[in-house]
């Protein structure tokens, strides 16, 4: 912790003077000093302003994300807007008894609303949710747990190893592709097994096709022991009444937290970020006391989130209730026509024509694509959608704007897909495409 008068004495003057020269990049002193002694250490003096600008663009920063991929798990997964003022908020104050409350009660009433739960409450995201309610439930007892189901899902949430972590033990049921409810019965009741509860587990972004067969929730619940299904993906209700129409048929089979309780489960656990469509958060939702031992066990403290989760997720859940699609932006992009896409695609040609020239334009081309919704939700479907494709790799010039956007490549094309665009950010997407026809075609073809 040397102070600055002390850094001063042992600095070259012209650490400093390099760390001034690169105030433009708006990075504070101190990191500008230390980039300066880096590049001047390494004898390269003159990268020291590619340093500081490799450093600004590490830092967070808002991103147009046009990859197809709705619920991108590099980007944050789903696109939330929350803001609050600087001052206090009423995270744990009862408003009307002026004491003491509770930070879940209010979430807890309204998630526990949208899917048919007795209760819920929230942690900082589903792997915190499944590890809680094993700790709570079945610390020293038993869990089987089909083989099937088994799964690594995504940054090493691996099923056995969450299960170590809280003092349950696993008891392995069936197969890899079949398990039928009698391997349970059979589990539960060999000697020596004191089943705590059977976890089901959707095996998200994993799928094994052919000759499959798995045990519902309904069947699991005939038992005798209670049944958590962590559904990952975090759809509240499989009728999407949010939509205030049929669900879409990509959604499929995807499981829903109200239908999953309604056939039996006891509890479910999802993601706050997933199909839920709101911050990082985990939920565990339905018997009211079990959520109630969740809530008192000790981890529960270590795993709660703060306030601006909590009023974010809050948010998330009056807009589910009021059905208004503006404060669920994946819902919105997932809702939106494919012809409304079409139009806003030939509304973003017509616009880089303007900017960059009919030349320019003529470089665009508006063709079909297929969206995903990510995130390990509803794996294996697509959603029809629309992109304008340029030639060659641009997705370092497009990442290099302010904000940059973020494409994929595929045929030696960049492809800006729509379906993960809002409609607001078309007038972003048109300057870069001007810039990037506009810079193409006074340079030599990219190969
Ligand atoms: C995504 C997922 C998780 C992990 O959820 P996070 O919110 O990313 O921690 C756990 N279980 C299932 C079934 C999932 O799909």
């Amino acid at each position: 912790m040397a102070d600055s008068a002390d850094g001063a004495a042992i600095r070259p003057p012209s650490v400093d003077a390099l760390a001034r020269s690169l105030g433009p990049s708006g990075l504070p002193h101190p990191i500008l000093v230390e980039i300066a002694r880096d590049a001047i250490n390494d004898g390269d003096i003159a990268s020291a302003p590619a340093r500081a600008d490799a450093f600004a663009r590490r830092l967070l920063t808002p991103v147009v994300n046009a990859t197809g991929v709705l619920l991108h798990t590099n980007l944050g997964r789903a696109p939330v807007a929350y803001s609050q003022p600087a001052r206090a908020q009423s995270v744990e104050f009862d408003l009307t008894t002026g004491e003491r409350g509770s930070r879940q009660a209010t979430a807890g009433i309204l998630l526990a609303r949208l899917c048919g739960a007795e209760a819920a409450m929230v942690v900082n995201n589903n792997a915190a949710a499944v590890l809680l309610v094993l700790a709570a439930l079945a610390s020293g007892r038993d869990v089987p747990v089909s083989r099937g189901e088994s799964v690594e899902i995504g940054g090493a949430f691996r099923v056995p190893e969450v299960i170590a972590q809280s003092g349950a033990r696993l008891v392995d049921v069936g197969t890899t592709n079949r398990t039928r409810v009698g391997d349970y019965a059979a589990a539960i009741a060999r000697p020596g097994v004191d089943a705590a509860m059977i976890l089901k587990v959707h095996p998200s972004n994993y799928r094994v096709d052919g000759f499959v067969e798995e045990t519902t929730v309904a069947q699991l619940a005939t038992l005798g022991v209670p049944v958590v299904a962590d559904i990952g993906s975090g759809l509240l209700d499989a009728d999407t009444p949010w939509l205030g129409g049929t669900p879409p048929a990509w959604l499929g089979t995807e499981p829903a937290a109200r239908q999953s309780l309604a056939s039996g489960a006891s509890l479910v656990t999802f993601s706050g970020d997933k199909l839920l469509a709101g911050p990082q958060a985990g939920i565990i939702a339905g018997d009211a006391e079990l959520v109630a031992r969740c809530a008192t066990h000790p981890l529960a403290r270590a795993l709660r989130p703060g306030g601006l989760v909590m009023g974010a997720l809050q948010q998330v859940t009056l807009a589910y209730l009021r059905r208004d699609l503006d404060g669920l932006p994946f819902w919105k992009m997932v809702a939106t026509p494919v012809g409304e896409l079409r139009a806003r695609a030939e509304a973003i040609v017509a616009r880089v024509r303007d900017l960059a020239g009919p030349t320019g334009a003529e470089r665009l081309e508006i063709i079909e694509t297929e969206a995903v919704p990510g995130a390990g939700s509803a794996p294996g479907v697509t959603m029809e959608s629309v992109g304008i494709a340029v030639g060659g790799d641009q997705l370092a010039a497009l990442r290099s704007l302010d904000p940059p956007i973020i494409a994929r490549v595929r045929d030696h094309r960049s492809i800006i897909d729509l379906r993960s665009v809002l409609a607001g950010d078309d007038e972003v997407i048109a300057v870069a495409l001007a810039r990037i026809v506009g810079v193409a075609t006074s340079t030599p073809d990219t190969p």
